[in-house]
């Protein structure tokens, strides 16, 4: 993907300040960071979507994000909490359509927010539906457990 930043990236053509790689992912910095030290974990092969992310990639990349989660906390940088965010879809604030996974290291006061409109409380019975519904989608997606 020749217009993809985050694959010209991965080529080494697109400048990146990496803390982390392997066969599968990157872990690099985010450029527009929300507070220093904010990293995000990024599969090697182009994915746009979640759909489209192979499942290795993606276990590999929450693996990586969790140590960075860690990493961040050990590193000397502030750092009180940590939001894991993936954006996946333009209605969900998604950027660049290449799968990345946000470590964000968050401390109190540090301006970032998320506002949150909630809907009214379902209903037991309303939740149970969506979720039947969610649960046939699954089956029909994934007929074997995941092991
Ligand atoms: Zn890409």
């Amino acid at each position: 993907m020749d217009d993809c930043p985050s694959c010209r990236i991965v080529k080494g053509t697109g400048a990146a300040s990496a803390f982390y790689e392997d066969d599968l992912v990157l872990g690099i910095l985010d450029i527009s960071p929300v507070n220093p030290g904010h990293a995000m974990v990024i599969p090697r092969r182009h994915a746009a979507s979640l759909a489209e992310l192979d499942e290795d990639a993606g276990r590999r990349i929450w693996t990586v994000a969790q140590r960075a989660a860690a990493a961040v906390r050990q590193s000397g940088l502030r750092c009180e909490g940590v939001n894991l965010f993936l954006a996946d879809g333009a209605a969900a604030y998604q950027d660049v359509f290449h799968v990345h996974l946000h470590v964000i290291p968050r401390y109190s006061g540090d301006g970032f927010h998320l506002r949150v409109d909630y809907d009214p409380r379902p209903s037991r019975v309303e939740l149970d539906r969506v979720a039947a519904r969610i649960r046939e989608a699954y089956e029909r997606l994934w007929a074997f457990p995941t092991g």
